[in-house]
């Protein structure tokens, strides 16, 4: 790798011994532009080494977000890329702290293959040859991240069913509910299996269980992106339709309820059937909290139950998922 400074003996050996180092390191002036960069950055940042002596930190590294013009580290109008790690932890530096294992991201592109990783960064002030300087020193900790979102997305699922447990459920509603910069109107149902307790009783539990995990199958099939479904309890779930109204989400119902009925009645000979509550929330002309849109599905599907099963209750009417 070039230099641009001169060195004396002292100076080489400890050069060797940085640029060797099996952990990224890299020093850069205050300006984020690299004055030392070790083989391991590369290797970290996926690129061959070559000279990038005086160069911005995003350029040398093939940082993806040159592209916002950042003028720190590329060629551009805006002053900074606030979201990047790296650059907020030089600022910091430069203000005199010390950066003790933080944790940044960074996306680099290099030979039209794009990356995104994580570090965990170390970095603290230096002064060389009368020189202000900052040594940064990066550990790749992408698969400890990668283990922890999955980790969480399975925390966040009901695993019997593969749908959103009911803490994420919650949240998941809460979040939508309280989202005021959407106009449109959402409506939300909550179902439960008709007599289901008579059908463990009859068929055993394991069918039960194969009941619930079909219908999820079934649901997740039926909604769309931006939709909400999860386990409430048991044997009850609740879905959240985004820009559906009430008919729409009756008739999404149903044709839930037929797929599920018309598998179980043609392999096992068994009917299955829910009730479901359903209510639309046209956002801004009832300030509902979540709970008590909650508390409302609950009684219309309660009416729902006592008029026999097998039925969805709107505030406008009554729709039967069989065909009477
Ligand atoms: P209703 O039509 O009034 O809802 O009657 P029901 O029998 O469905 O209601 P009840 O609340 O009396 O019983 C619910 C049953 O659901 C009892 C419970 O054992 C069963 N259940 C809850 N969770 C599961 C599950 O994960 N698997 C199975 N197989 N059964 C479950
Ligand atoms: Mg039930
Ligand atoms: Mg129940």
């Amino acid at each position: 790798m070039e230099r641009n400074v001169e060195f004396n003996k002292q100076d080489t050996f400890f050069y060797d011994l940085f640029l060797g180092n099996k952990i990224g390191q890299v020093i850069v002036d205050e300006q984020f532009n690299i004055m030392f960069a070790n083989i391991r950055m590369f290797e970290l940042l996926d690129s061959a080494p070559y000279d990038v002596v005086n160069m911005s930190f995003g350029r040398a590294f093939h940082c993806s977000e040159l592209g916002v013009n950042c003028q720190e580290c590329g060629t551009g109008d805006s002053e900074y890329c606030k979201s990047c790690g790296f650059m907020n932890a030089v600022r910091t530096i430069k203000r005199g702290s010390l950066i003790d294992n933080s944790t940044v991201k960074f996306s680099c592109c290099y030979n039209n293959h794009f990356e995104e990783k994580w570090f965990q960064l170390n970095g603290s002030k230096l002064s060389y040859h009368d020189q202000n300087c900052i040594a940064l020193v990066l550990a790749d900790i992408t698969d400890l991240k990668q283990r922890e979102k999955h980790l969480k997305e399975l925390l966040s699922l009901d695993l019997a069913t593969g749908s959103m447990n009911k803490y994420s459920l919650m949240k998941a509603i809460r979040k939508r509910v309280r989202a005021k910069e959407t106009t449109d109107q959402y409506s939300i149902c909550m179902i439960d299996f008709d007599n289901f307790k008579a059908l463990n009783d009859q068929y055993g539990h394991l069918f039960g269980d194969k009941v619930l995990e079909k219908f999820s199958d079934i649901a997740r099939r039926h909604i769309r992106k931006d939709d909400i479904f999860g386990r409430y309890g048991g044997e009850e779930f609740v879905f959240v339709f985004d820009n559906i109204d009430e008919r729409q989400s009756l008739e999404i119902l149903k044709r839930i309820h037929t797929e599920l009925e018309k598998y179980f009645t043609k392999r096992y000979k068994v009917s299955v059937t829910f009730s479901a509550g359903v209510f639309t929330v046209d956002n801004g002309t009832m300030p509902l909290s979540h709970t008590e849109l909650l508390a409302k599905v609950d009684s219309l599907l309660y009416e729902a139950k006592s008029r026999g099963r097998g039925r969805a209750i709107s505030p406008s009417g009554e729709k039967p998922f069989m065909n009477e």
